[in-house]
């Protein structure tokens, strides 16, 4: 697997009202197959972050490695998921999704519909291969953007607030099945979340960064055990401290929708 390198990143937007800071002088290294969360309030620069690595956004300075090779657009290397449920093709059933990186490669139709269907399977999708996205809930559509992401065998996972948009029921669930994907497929995941439980039931390390410009403020690894126990007092422990950091008390974290509580 293969790990990622981001150099002193830099990236302003321009507008017509002037210049807006994205992200200023970004760096960190993330191990083969760790997962990491990238916390912080709205507008910290945690998307154009996300955006860089894909290679969607070209940072003004620094660089983005993967593998030791300088990111310059998007390539197959990284599988992306977002939060939109628009991101699947309407007109393509679950499996025809799930194919069509696949089929961008040139991969033959009796291997892709192997591949599409075990990816499926690993997102508890089997039953539903034939279903277009409009007769899909929506965390069941966000099942298929994960297993598409996945079916080209990307290295990489890069989710943009990929749960954000369920209802917290549906998030616990979803949070669970990414824990056990995770393990599974041994990805290297960059995941970028506003909520903090999310951020300590997931990953190996939490980056916490703050707005104006958007810089990297701490790098915190969760040295739990999984699957991790959101009532425990470790956990609460971790949530207390990143809220901290990010100027929230404990109470204001009920109204945002815990993991798991
Ligand atoms: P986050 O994902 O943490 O909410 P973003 O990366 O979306 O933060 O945004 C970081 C900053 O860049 C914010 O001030 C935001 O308004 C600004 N920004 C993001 N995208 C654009 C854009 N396309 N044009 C202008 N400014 C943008």
């Amino acid at each position: 697997m293969v790990p990622i390198e981001v150099n002193d990143v830099s990236l302003v937007y321009d507008t017509p009202a002037g210049t807006v800071p994205g992200v200023k002088d970004v760096s960190f290294t993330i191990d083969a197959s760790q997962f990491i969360c990238i916390v912080g309030p709205s507008g910290c620069g945690k998307s154009t972050l996300l955006n860089c690595i894909a290679g969607f956004l070209n940072p003004a300075a620094g660089e983005i490695r993967i593998d030791g090779k300088k990111v310059d657009g998007h390539g197959m290397d990284r599988g992306v998921v977002f939060q939109d449920f628009a991101q699947l093709f309407p007109w393509r059933t679950a499996l025809g999704n799930v194919s069509f990186g696949l089929e961008m490669k040139g991969v033959d139709r009796d291997e892709r519909d192997k591949v599409a269907r075990e990816q499926l399977r690993l997102v508890k999708l089997e039953k539903f291969v034939d279903a277009y996205p409009h007769h899909l809930s929506g965390g069941m559509q966000q099942r298929v953007a994960i297993a598409r992401a996945l079916a080209y065998n990307p290295s990489v996972l890069l989710m943009d607030e990929p749960f954000a948009a369920l209802d917290a029921l549906t998030r616990d669930d979803m949070q669970r099945l990414l824990a056990d994907v995770w393990r599974e497929t041994r990805k290297t995941v960059v995941y970028v979340t506003h909520n903090v439980a999310e951020a300590v039931y997931l990953a190996d390390r939490v980056l916490v960064m703050t707005p104006h410009p958007g810089t990297l403020k701490l790098d915190m690894p969760i040295a739990l055990p999984r699957p991790r126990d959101p009532l425990s007092v470790e956990f609460l422990e971790y949530q207390k401290e990143l809220l901290g950091h990010l100027g929230h008390n404990a109470a204001d974290q009920k109204t945002n929708g815990n993991a798991h509580s």
